[in-house]
């Protein structure tokens, strides 16, 4: 069964109509401010932030810790997972 995670917070759902139906507690515009959205990578055992390289085990523990190249400013955001 396919397992669908959240970009902002990887949470994991088994659609993308669950998905999205979900406001999402790390979304960027603030705290339940938006719907989840889908990550539209590949399932990894490692996942690297876009902006600076940063490895994680899961989306949730890198989406939870603010990034020191995030284009907001010096950790003015979290980490995002890179596809
Ligand atoms: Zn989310
Ligand atoms: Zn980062």
């Amino acid at each position: 069964m396919a397992n669908f995670y959240c970009k902002h917070c990887g949470a994991r759902f088994s659609s993308v109509n669950s998905l999205t139906a979900v406001t999402c507690p790390r979304h960027p515009n603030g705290v339940n401010r938006g719907k989840h959205e889908l990550y539209e990578g590949d399932e990894k055992s490692r996942y690297t932030c876009k902006y600076c390289g940063a490895t994680f085990s899961s989306i949730s523990s890198m989406t939870a810790v603010t990034c020191p190249r995030h284009p907001d400013g010096v950790n003015r955001g979290k980490h995002s997972p890179a596809l």
